[in-house]
């Protein structure tokens, strides 16, 4: 009898060490959608987008989004940076045909992590994909931790001024799952401390408070830099280039350039949100720009 087809099989957790700290990317799930332009490259013209996906071997009909969490273990407390789409396609009509469910939890259990083991919960900001695994039938999910949240970007959801158009339902969304959240919640500036060895860097641009973290133990140096640069080519090799998602599009071209400037000139490994699977690499300067270079085996415990 030949072997009959299994289905597709790829890695959802990845951990590594850090120092004394161990950390972990998680694959809570992906989003699929159609058409690189113009969602990538508003300022640009649909030729430009295709020939660059094409040079590199990328559809220019299909995306894929990951959404990968990270976790790092410091020894004295488990941290958890955002949280993917929890049960949110589930609870809210809207959101079904946009969103897959989230597999956080029960992929944190794969790697032996319960929820009620998290300390400290960080929300990178306050995009759907990013808290939607906060709270499911109302409940925190994470019953122990305590929240972090960047105060610019809280301020912002909760003052609801000028909110896009098409932010409008994750401003909703925002009030419903963070808002409850707030007196379990620090509000962090760029520079201040999550715990030790753990600190926020600016990133404001694709959200009003987009935050960034730098993450050191015993020497070795990591980012988790969120939203900053969603798409391994485009984000990259174009940071000039508009993202549909970005809420304020110029100040978002400023944060990429500084953070792709920072990563490149201190040879920072980092783990990128929304970077295919187990997202985390780091940038080449090249004469006409930046490369992402995926990690391979130099991080493995
Ligand atoms: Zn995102």
């Amino acid at each position: 009898m030949p072997a009959s087809l299994q289905g597709e099989l790829q890695p959802t957790i990845y951990r590594f060490k850090l120092g004394g700290f161990e950390a972990a990317t998680i694959l809570d799930s992906k989003a699929v959608r159609e058409g690189l332009h113009p969602m990538y490259g508003g300022n640009a013209t649909a030729d430009e987008v295709h020939g660059l996906a094409r040079a590199n071997n990328i559809d220019t009909s299909r995306l894929e989004h990951h959404n990968i969490p990270t976790i790092v273990n410091t020894g004295k407390q488990l941290v958890l940076f955002d949280t993917g789409n929890g049960a949110l396609p589930r609870e809210y009509e809207q959101l079904k045909a946009r969103m897959p469910a989230g597999n956080l939890v029960s992929r944190l259990g794969q790697a032996g992590y319960k929820p009620e083991d998290i300390d400290v919960v960080v929300l990178t900001h306050g995009h759907p994909d990013h808290i939607g695994g906060l709270v499911e039938g109302g409940k925190p999910v994470f019953a122990n931790a305590r929240y972090v949240f960047g105060a610019a970007e809280f301020d912002f959801w909760k003052k609801n001024e000028n909110v896009r158009e098409a932010r409008k339902f994750n401003q909703k969304l925002f009030m419903t799952i963070c808002e409850p959240l707030a007196e379990r919640s620090t509000f962090i500036k760029p520079g201040d401390e999550v715990v030790a060895g753990i600190h926020a860097v600016d990133a404001a641009g694709h959200s009003p408070g987009l935050m960034a973290f730098h993450i050191e133990s015993d020497g070795k140096r990591f980012m988790v830099t969120a939203d900053t640069l969603t798409q391994y080519v485009m984000a990259v090799q174009r940071p000039d280039w508009y993202f549909e998602m970005d809420d304020e599009k110029d100040k978002a071209v400023a944060s990429r350039k500084r953070i792709l400037d920072m990563l490149a000139t201190e040879k920072l490994f980092f783990a990128s949100f929304h970077m295919p699977f187990p997202g985390i690499g780091y940038i080449d300067k090249t004469a006409s720009g930046y490369r992402w270079v995926p990690h391979s085996y130099q991080l493995n415990l």
